[in-house]
């Protein structure tokens, strides 16, 4: 017997090892480890690139399809050429009568987990999986939408942000002429300016060098510090 205890002892220690293993990565709590070779990041505030970009942050509100706030703090961040591409678009959409409504940009990959975990499996089209990380999670996609200059109120589009249905494609046909007008409208702007839309979502958009950035995880409380890094 007195041999034996070593034996069950290493054997529960190994079984622990693992355990631990695969909660901690296995099972998706970190990032995804990803190889090869990526540009220095800088997160810039895209309101401080343009004061008259507004926006409504509704993960930082309960008015959001997680029905309370997962972000701390109404901000929005975006890679510097990210931002600095939107900041041209609203330039643009300016003689139209009309700019720009941020929703979202960088997010956090602990943010698009919980997304992931809390979204039933037909609906899994409209969010990323953590196990590849979303666009946002690079600071190189951005949820917006139009507003009016005359007026400062969001436009109205075919479907709402972040509804999860046929009216969210940027395709759909239905809605009002206005409706597809406007939604078509920040596409063509979007689209002249580096960013691609997703082919359900109207308001999403990712910009063009995406790939060349890492999955990050940083709370907005300490973007800051990174871009500080990044300047030297
Ligand atoms: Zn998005």
């Amino acid at each position: 017997m007195n041999l034996l205890l070593p034996k069950i002892r290493s054997s529960l220690f190994r079984t622990l090892i693992v355990f631990c293993f695969f909660a901690l990565n296995g099972c998706g709590i970190n990032p995804p480890h990803e190889k090869g070779a990526f540009k220095k990041g800088e997160l810039v505030e895209i309101v401080k690139m343009d004061t008259s970009i507004h926006l409504d942050i509704r993960y930082a509100t309960g008015n959001n399809f997680a029905g309370r706030p997962v972000y701390n703090q109404a901000r929005a961040f975006l890679q510097k050429p990210a931002a600095e591409a939107l900041v041209r678009v609203n330039n643009e959409l300016k003689d139209l009568g009309y700019g720009l409504t941020v929703f979202d940009g960088y997010r956090p990959w602990s943010v698009t987990k919980l997304f992931w975990d809390i979204t039933p499996e037909e609906n899994k089209k409209f969010v990323a999986n953590p196990k590849n990380g979303s666009r946002h999670n690079r600071g190189c996609a951005v949820d917006l939408t139009l507003y009016e200059l005359a007026t400062g109120k969001e436009v109205a589009m075919p479907g709402d942000y972040d509804e999860m249905s046929e009216r969210s494609y940027p395709d759909y046909t239905g809605g009002t002429t206005e409706q597809r007008r406007l939604r078509d409208l920040l596409r063509s702007k979007m689209e002249a300016n580096g960013f691609t839309v997703y082919n359900v979502e109207w308001w999403h958009f990712d910009y063009g060098d995406w790939k060349s950035y890492r999955i990050e995880n940083i709370s907005f409380e300490d973007i800051k510090q990174t871009v500080k890094n990044g300047e030297k």
